[in-house]
């Protein structure tokens, strides 16, 4: 298992970073611009590493939201899809 940190401080607080016109020779080479959210350190990591980190963000988030307390009275809408 491939786990990618800051090449800076070493955290594991990472996240995409917007794409700029000087990314695209980053592109080529399979790489996505990425961030630090401990130092700001810009840095570029593999497409494949993003896109497997993207899917554990999206993960966590629907783990995080089907685990909501249930208030008295809201109304609870069922979304399909
Ligand atoms: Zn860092």
């Amino acid at each position: 298992m491939e786990i990618r940190l800051c090449p800076n401080c070493w955290s594991s607080e990472i996240r995409s970073s917007h794409f700029r016109f000087v990314d695209l020779a980053w592109l080529v080479m399979l790489k996505l611009p990425l961030r630090c959210e401990e130092c700001q350190q810009r840095f570029h990591a593999s497409l494949f590493f993003v896109a497997k980190k993207n899917r554990e963000l999206k993960l966590a988030k629907l783990q995080e939201s089907a685990k909501q307390p249930e208030a008295g009275g809201s109304e609870i809408e069922e979304q399909n899809g």
